[in-house]
This record gives structure tokens, C-alpha cells and sequence, in this order.
């Protein structure tokens, strides 16, 4: 694929940061819903893409243009990440680092205890464009919430360090929905930065997807420019597999685990059973496989 530098959330891979939370929307609705983002609804719908708006208003019935398995899969992954979080907190830990914030509430919608820094990195137009969205919702973070606005490829530790990051303190680190979006290169750096900038009793959370089986990558890619293709049918013009890297890569647990990190790790299908979910029918994106990881720095 090709590098795109920058972006914001209408475009590229900022878009999938809307994406994502039009998902949490919907999840976050109907008549038992297991999460609750009041912010994604007008979150997404101040980002103005109107198919996404529309989705996640209830306007248009997700039917075929969101399936259940994005549903549920959004509501154990946004599950798993509050839950990793307020763990942290439990064990003590104050600063908190969300890597990919993207449209991410979490700084203004867990119940931080007093103390808490909570970081968020993402690309200057999206770390820019949520601060004035939510300030514009009238939201204030539960959180001492601060902001690092850089290209996770380049020399973020330090803009993280300039927003008053301190490497000295235990912290709970989380990527979640990025790692696929990296070159694999860029993945390995990102995940050595976060080992080099974890105090011992440090935490962290991400995905791991297991790496593919001849064939796996070719469903994956049919399934994702069908879902292009609806929606471009309904006006949103967006290249879905174009902005996923494919191909091998370093397994994030194991490249973890090999850098001192102790982890547990919980598939989604192993989510989806936890919290009560039926498992995926229609799994072209090899979703029921992927690995949730979350662990701390040993000693
Ligand atoms: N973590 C959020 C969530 O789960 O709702 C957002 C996930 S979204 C699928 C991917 C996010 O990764 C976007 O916000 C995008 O801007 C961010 N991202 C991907 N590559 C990045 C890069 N090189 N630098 C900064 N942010 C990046």
C-alpha cells in the first residue's frame, strides 16, 4: 500500500477512528446494551460523514451495512479496554497512556480517580478535532487529560515526553485498533518505545492478530471491499483494504513476551463467550482469532 502521512477523521485511516465509533454507537444501543459511549453518537455525527452519521444515529438501520459480528466484536474490544484500565487504576497506576485515541471517550467517561493522567497520541488533526468536539459537547474529562498530536511512525516518545509524559512512573499502556494500520517496522519500533519508556509494574493492552494462513488474506480482502462497496453505494467512498497493511509480521504477544512482558492473552472468541455473545457465523475477517493481550513489565 501507500504511505499516507496525514489525515484527518473524514479521511484514510482517520476515518476509521469514525468507523469505529459509529460502531460503539450502535453497540451502545437497543434493549441490554454491554457498553455504554454516550459520546460516540455525536462524536461521529460532528465529524459529518453522513452514511456514518446516519448509522449511528439509528437513522439507518445497520442491516447489511454493519454486521452483528462488527457489533459485538466493538462491544468486547471496548469491554476489554475499560476493564484493562480500571484494573490499572486498582493496582495503583496514574498515568495512563492510550496510543491510536482516535475517537476514544475513555478520558472523559471512566472513573479515573483523582490523580489520574490519562495521555492520548493520534495525528494532530484528530487529537485537534475531538478536544474541540467534546469541549463543544460540553464535556469535561474525568481525567488530568493531556495530549501528544504526532505520527505514531515518527519520534512520538518525545512528544509524549514534551506533554509531560514521565517514564519514571508505572503506566498502563493501550493500542487498541492500531497495530494493523503500522508497517510492520513501524509496529516493532512502536512496541520497543513502549518497553523503553515502562517503569517496572508498567501494563499494556493491545491486539495481537495471528498471522495468516494461505488463503486467509484473500477472504479478508473480498470481505472488506464488499464492505467498501456498500457503502460506497450509499455515498461514502472509502477503500477499506487499501489502508490495512497485509502480509507476515512480527505477532505482537510474542514480540512482547520476548521483550520481558508477561501476558495473558483472550481471543475474541473467548470475549464473545465470557460476556454472553453468540460466536461470529460469518468470520471472512478471521475476527474470532484475534487476540486480546494484556500484561505488565517484569522486573
Ligand atoms: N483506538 C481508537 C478506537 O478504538 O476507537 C481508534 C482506532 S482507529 C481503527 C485507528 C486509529 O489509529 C486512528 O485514530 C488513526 O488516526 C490512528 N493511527 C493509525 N496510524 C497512525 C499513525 N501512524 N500515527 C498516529 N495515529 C495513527
Amino acid at each position: 500500500m501507500t504511505e499516507t502521512r496525514y489525515w484527518d477523521l473524514a479521511s484514510s485511516v482517520g476515518a476509521t477512528a469514525t468507523m469505529a465509533a459509529m460502531v460503539r454507537a450502535i453497540a451502545s444501543r437497543g434493549e441490554r446494551p454491554l457498553i455504554d459511549d454516550p459520546f460516540a453518537e455525536p462524536l461521529v455525527r460532528a465529524v459529518g460523514i453522513d452514511l456514518l452519521t446516519r448509522l449511528a444515529t439509528g437513522e439507518l438501520p445497520p442491516g447489511h451495512l454493519v454486521g452483528q459480528a462488527a457489533i459485538d466484536g466493538a462491544t468486547v474490544r471496548t469491554r476489554f479496554y475499560d476493564g484493562y484500565f480500571l484494573d490499572a487504576t486498582n493496582a495503583g497506576i496514574a498515568q495512563m497512556v492510550i496510543l491510536a485515541s482516535g475517537l476514544d471517550s475513555r478520558a472523559y467517561r471512566l472513573p479515573w480517580p483523582p490523580g489520574t493522567v490519562v495521555f492520548e497520541v493520534d495525528q494532530p488533526p484528530v487529537i485537534e478535532f475531538k478536544t474541540g468536539a467534546m469541549a463543544g459537547l460540553g464535556a469535561v474529562p474525568s481525567a488530568d487529560r493531556r495530549t501528544a498530536a504526532v505520527d505514531l511512525r515518527d519520534d512520538w516518545p518525545n512528544a509524549l515526553r514534551a506533554s509531560g509524559f514521565d517514564p519514571h512512573r508505572p503506566t498502563a499502556w493501550s493500542a487498541e485498533g492500531l497495530l494493523g494500520y503500522l508497517p510492520p517496522e513501524a509496529q516493532d519500533r512502536l512496541l520497543d518505545s513502549v518497553t523503553e519508556l515502562s517503569a517496572p509494574g508498567s501494563r499494556v493492552a493491545t491486539e495481537s492478530r495471528p498471522n495468516p494462513r494461505p488463503g486467509d488474506e484473500d477472504r479478508t480482502r473480498k470481505s472488506l471491499d464488499g464492505i467498501s462497496e456498500r457503502w460506497r453505494t450509499h455515498g461514502f467512498d472509502t477503500d477499506m483494504a487499501g489502508l490495512r497493511h497485509f502480509g507476515a509480521r512480527n505477532e505482537a504477544a510474542a514480540y512482547l513476551t520476548d521483550r520481558g512482558w508477561a501476558l495473558d492473552a483472550l481471543s475474541t472468541r473467548d470475549l464473545l463467550a465470557a460476556n454472553g455473545l453468540r460466536p461470529l457465523d460469518d468470520d471472512d475477517l478471521r475476527m474470532s482469532d484475534l487476540l486480546y493481550v494484556r500484561g505488565t513489565l517484569a522486573d
